[in-house]
């Protein structure tokens, strides 16, 4: 920290953290962009990191993982939340209009492999987990009853009540499947919408589209569940509005049997995949129960969240890690030793379980979104970086020039990633971000 300090250099330094909006584990760069006229082949400008700090600039690292990187998966957050605000109220090239379309939030349930030890409240009392009168004892000699009234941070939660009656096998599965039921869920619920309103699918796409966005979250025993926004329009998407018999009513019930029917299978192991019977439906509104604000909020906080939350590793496992000393439940563990098991078949290598291993076997996107449910995070990041361009011309770094009579040629190295304890600390201090732990804070 004091080198850093006493660096000549320590204000370009300082400015470069900046720009980095505090993220903790900034890529380095090393290289050069040059700006030639198109016509004449002259070298207008060139900008190398020669002489920035170290001869490397700093960029952000554009993590979504809030235990990585908070100031990055701040960006992505914010990003998310105003995706999928737009899609409930208009704005960022979406119509106003589109908050009159007939929309649901949706939650899918992952189904149950076990008891597990929970906590449930009734008019603000805690109920005992699992009391059973006449509780039997499983095969491995435990009694399947928990009388306790857990607290809300006790670490038994989402654990299973006897680990070796848990179906670990179908937990991972799930995971790993979840992606194909997500999708067959969509394709089941265009028909059956579809055969509501008396139309073929082909016809009801020139009336209609269903959107969606929906983020994935991993429930305590480590299983995945999935949050959408399922919205009704017309047949240019959230530009024109829907047809007056296109109703939440009609889509909903679309909703209740698409989720009761759909089912995926892994075949070498002739296993089944449904949803579970816990199916959450509800309107969203403008000034009911369930607001667009409390929605888009929602999804986003879900959108930077991972495994790590149940306990796991917030990176992939490595050959050479010792599973058996890794720092985490033991619950865990198991869930991971059960992707490592299952990966190692040759009939299961499409799902790739050891590499999403620490991810329990979910390999799929955390946020994803229709096509046409509003813009997307690609333009929102493009508008943040037109607008950091136009504060590098004012500040002097780049010149301005008419983009298409320029030719540029970059070239990047990669040159290494993160900060020293001591340039941590004062990233901290000049951005004003958290400073924590690495790794630590979700444990
Ligand atoms: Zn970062
Ligand atoms: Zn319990
Ligand atoms: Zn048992």
């Amino acid at each position: 920290m004091i080198a850093r300090l006493h660096d000549p250099n320590y204000n370009r330094w300082a400015c470069q953290i900046k720009r980095a909006g505090g993220c903790r584990q900034p890529i380095h760069l090393r290289g050069k962009v040059e700006h030639y006229d198109q016509a004449t082949g002259q070298l207008l400008h060139r900008y190398s990191t020669i002489r920035e700090p170290d001869g490397i600039l700093r960029v952000p690292c554009k993590t979504r993982r809030a235990s990585r990187c908070p100031a990055c998966a701040e960006v992505y957050r914010a990003d998310t939340y105003q995706l999928v605000r737009a899609g409930l109220v208009g704005g960022k090239g979406v119509p106003e209009t589109v908050s009159a379309h007939p929309c649901l939030f949706v939650t899918l349930t992952a189904p149950s492999f076990g008891a597990v030890h929970v906590r449930r409240e009734k008019n603000g009392k805690v109920l005992p987990c699992h009391a059973r009168r006449d509780a039997k004892t499983c095969p491995h000699g435990q009694v399947v009853s928990c009388t306790d009234r857990h607290s809300a941070d006790d670490p038994r939660l989402g654990e299973p009540l006897c680990p070796d009656c848990y179906d670990y096998e179908g937990s991972v599965l799930f995971n790993a499947i979840s992606p194909e039921l997500w999708r067959r869920f969509t394709e089941a619920l265009r028909r059956r919408f579809a055969k509501l309103s008396g139309l073929t699918l082909k016809a009801l796409r020139e009336q209609a589209t269903i959107s969606f966005a929906k983020v994935a979250e991993y429930q305590r025993r480590g299983v995945v569940h999935f949050h959408a926004v399922i919205r009704l329009d017309g047949p240019d998407g959230p530009t024109s509005p829907p047809p007056s018999w296109a109703t939440a009513d009609a889509l909903a019930q679309a909703v209740h049997h698409a989720a009761a029917v759909v089912t995926a299978e892994v075949k070498p192991l002739s296993r089944t995949f449904r949803w579970g019977t816990q199916l959450d439906v509800r309107r969203i509104t403008m000034d009911g129960e369930l607001t667009e604000q409390a929605v888009a909020a929602y999804i986003a906080k879900y959108a930077t969240k991972a495994a790590e939350c149940v306990g796991t590793l917030d990176r992939r496992i490595q050959p050479l890690d010792d599973l058996a000393r890794l720092p985490i439940r033991e619950h865990a563990r198991r869930l991971i030793a059960e992707c490592m098991r299952l990966g190692a078949l040759d009939a299961l290598t499409d799902l790739r379980l050891i590499q999403w291993a620490h991810m329990l076997g979910f390999r799929g996107h955390f946020s994803t979104k229709s096509r046409r449910y509003s813009t997307t995070l690609g333009a929102l990041r493009a508008a943040r970086e037109e607008h950091m361009r136009a504060e590098e011309i004012t500040t002097d770094r780049l010149p301005l020039f008419d983009e298409d009579t320029v030719l540029v040629v970059a070239h990047w190295q990669y040159a290494g990633q993160g900060l020293s304890i001591g340039e941590q600390l004062l990233a901290a201090a000049l951005t004003g971000t958290r400073l924590s732990g690495a790794g630590g804070d979700h444990r």
